[in-house]
């Protein structure tokens, strides 16, 4: 039989416990009978790479639309993990991601730089999370973790009892990932299908399918039987090359998000005007260009002074040449409105002024 040490901080198992006791029956499919559990006053050789996993909830975590399963049990669900690391696994929330907020990330953030400062040995994290807001964490992660240790997001399009359930094997190619060393100094990675992304290119593209996760400049790697493959490096900055410090602050700036479209009724800027806001996204059509209601609209928040952020919906492809406006405003090039977002709410806790804003979405 495989063993799988689990450390669960915060709690203490001081015998082995039966799969049976703590998980649904559906999850007993994927299971190894009676994986014992150590409890952390147990000693042990560790000889093989120490990952944290944190879970946080999403279909991954998710059977038959039953409450979220634990941290341990879900990890336990994948015994051939043992054979590729020694885990210690935290439950951190079990939600699903569409009840992600930035005070999520915050906290998210903070604990996996604790986690790396107070484990000097540790060699990488993976965090099981829904892939409905997957992307949005990844990048927020990517620009707030000061390490170059891997950090890997990982989730499933079905859940555990459905048919082809993927979670089992992206969880185990997540953890083959973070232990890899070619992955060390890569930023916040994304995996599922096999499949290797970048946290700043990363997106959601289909509601179904376990192929849902693309980035137009194509995968950084794959994870196949025998190896994990890198075929190409991220471009822009991210976790040990930046310098957003979250560690200290408990709430972030708060900036929200608007779509064009036509016909856009100027009174739904004039809403977020008047709102003590940080800052302001909107999430333009293709070149940065905008209706004549957004551009009514923006005058209304830029009277107001709070920075304003175009970014294109359309995903593939820059803003070239930007569009003058006669207010000032900032493009995001070529980030998605969401991550637009994440770097406008990070870059206001260093600056207001919109050239250096601007600096920020050229590099970043
Ligand atoms: N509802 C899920 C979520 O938490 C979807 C998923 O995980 O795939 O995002």
């Amino acid at each position: 039989m495989k063993s799988l040490l689990i450390l669960q901080q915060g709690d203490k198992y001081t015998s082995s416990i039966t799969i049976s006791m703590i998980i649904p029956r559906f999850f007993f499919l994927f299971f190894v009978l009676n994986i014992p559990f150590m409890s952390s006053s147990q000693s042990t050789i560790v000889t093989k790479p120490h990952l944290i996993i944190l879970t946080t909830g999403g279909t991954i975590a998710s059977v038959n639309g039953q409450p979220m399963i634990d941290g341990p049990a879900l990890v336990q669900a994948v015994p051939d993990i043992a054979e590729h690391a020694t885990i210690t696994v935290e439950t951190f929330s079990k939600i699903g991601s569409s009840q992600m907020t930035p005070a999520h990330w915050l906290r998210l953030a903070q604990r996996i730089n604790q986690l790396l400062q107070e484990n000097p040995n540790l060699s990488g994290v993976v965090i099981t999370h829904g892939t409905d807001t997957m992307e949005e964490t990844a990048y927020f992660l990517n620009l707030s973790i000061r390490s170059k240790k891997p950090i890997v997001l990982v989730g499933s399009m079905r859940s555990a009892n459905e048919i082809s359930a993927d979670g089992p094997a992206n969880l185990l190619n997540a953890v083959r990932v973070a232990v890899d060393e070619n992955s060390i100094g890569k930023g916040v990675l994304v995996v599922l299908n096999e499949e290797i992304s970048a946290a700043r290119e990363v997106w959601k593209t289909h509601n179904r399918r376990v192929e849902t996760f693309q980035s137009a400049a194509g995968f950084l790697g794959v994870v196949d039987p025998d190896q994990i493959r890198y075929y190409r490096e991220p471009t822009h900055p991210h976790t040990h090359q930046v310098t957003f410090d979250v560690d200290s602050i408990s709430t972030l700036p708060q900036v929200e998000m608007v779509m064009d479209f036509t016909g856009f009724d100027p009174d739904i800027l004039t809403y977020f005007a008047e709102r003590d806001l940080d800052g302001l996204v909107i999430g333009s059509f293709a070149g940065g260009r905008i209706s004549g209601g957004m551009l009514e609209g923006m005058k209304r928040a830029a009277a107001k002074g709070i920075p304003l952020v175009i970014a294109s919906q359309v995903p593939e492809g820059r803003i070239i040449g930007y569009p003058s406006y006669p207010f000032p405003v900032v493009f995001a090039p070529d980030l998605s409105p969401k991550k637009a977002r994440i770097l406008l709410l990070l870059a206001l806790m260093k600056t207001q002024d919109m050239a250096e804003l601007q600096s920020f979405f050229e590099r970043y």
